[in-house]
């Protein structure tokens, strides 16, 4: 790890980044011991690896795997489903699995094509429901936290694009913790400070079999250039990726991106689902599922 002037060997690596996880969540104050997290898992290394290192260190850590039924072309979601399902019996750990499909009457890529919704790409309908389903299960069934894989490249990668446009609003939500409010659940990101390579060393070395193919949707995705382009700097000059992302963190913490006067987003209850929503009437996600359906008949 040149970014750390480090070299380790399988057996201290496999100790190292659990160490270094349990610092990350106790220096950004992420969760305690006592608290009940759910893991947002995927099928791919992070999110596996992830609830991997927290049953390792002991916390409180169930799963939960959203079937997208993205399965043209490539059987994505199945086989991601199987190696998660996998994944949680073989370590006896609990999994939730919410499927779209039997849940809102169809699957991402039909609803994103109804919807109208992200100009024919299916991923801005697919964030919302995954933001939707993993809210609610954690509040319905009583996790305290909610805690996602995302790794130093994507963190790197969602803080180029904003800088690029100085969009304040993002930086300033961009963040390891984003504390709990009335209905939203808290959400943690244990890995940010782990680069993707980091990780994948980690799932090969602790046997964990995940998902290779990226989603087929994610191709083009503006976040990969970004990543591409973040890799060729970081070749040149190792350890960029992190003092970006850590140097952000610093800027942030002292307030550089917060708004002068804050306005105050006032949410309420969605009449449909109860999820808070700044929106007049429902929530966006009733909205598009109601969309869908009309666009059906
Ligand atoms: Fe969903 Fe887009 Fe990610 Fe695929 S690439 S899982 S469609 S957000």
């Amino acid at each position: 790890m040149r970014q750390h002037k480090l070299a380790l060997c399988r057996d201290h690596y496999l100790d190292w980044i659990p160490e270094q996880t349990e610092r990350f969540i106790k220096k950004y104050e992420m969760f305690q011991r006592d608290e009940k997290i759910l893991v947002a898992v995927s099928g791919g290394k992070d999110s596996l690896s992830l609830w991997d290192i927290l049953a390792r260190l002991g916390y409180q850590a169930d799963g939960l795997y959203i079937g997208l039924g993205i399965d043209e072309g490539i059987a994505y979601s199945s086989e991601s489903q199987r190696l998660t399902e996998t994944f949680a019996r073989e370590r006896g750990l609990k999994l939730h699995v919410v499927d779209v499909q039997r849940e809102y009457g169809q699957p991402i890529p039909v609803l994103a094509q109804r919807s109208q919704r992200g100009q024919g790409r299916p991923c801005a309908v697919c964030g919302l429901a995954k933001r939707h389903v993993m809210n609610r299960i954690a509040r319905d069934l009583g996790y305290n936290v909610l805690a996602t894989g995302h790794n130093l490249d994507d963190e790197a990668a969602v803080l180029f694009g904003n800088t690029l446009q100085w969009a304040g609003e993002f930086l300033q939500r961009q963040s390891p913790v984003l504390p709990e409010s009335p209905g939203l659940a808290r959400k943690v990101k244990p890995l940010c400070r782990f680069y993707e390579r980091e990780m994948a060393a980690y799932a090969i070395l602790r046997g964990i079999e995940y998902i290779y193919e990226e989603c087929p949707f994610a191709e083009g995705a503006p976040s990969i250039y970004y990543k591409e382009l973040l890799n060729k700097l970081e070749t040149d000059k190792p350890g960029s990726k992190l003092i970006f992302y850590l140097r952000f963190l610093e800027a942030r913490s002292q307030g550089l991106f917060a708004d002068p006067i804050p306005r105050a987003v006032a949410l309420h209850p969605c009449p449909n689902c109860g999820q808070p929503t700044s929106n007049n009437d429902w929530c966006s996600f009733c909205k598009m599922i109601e969309k869908t359906k009309v666009a059906a008949e």
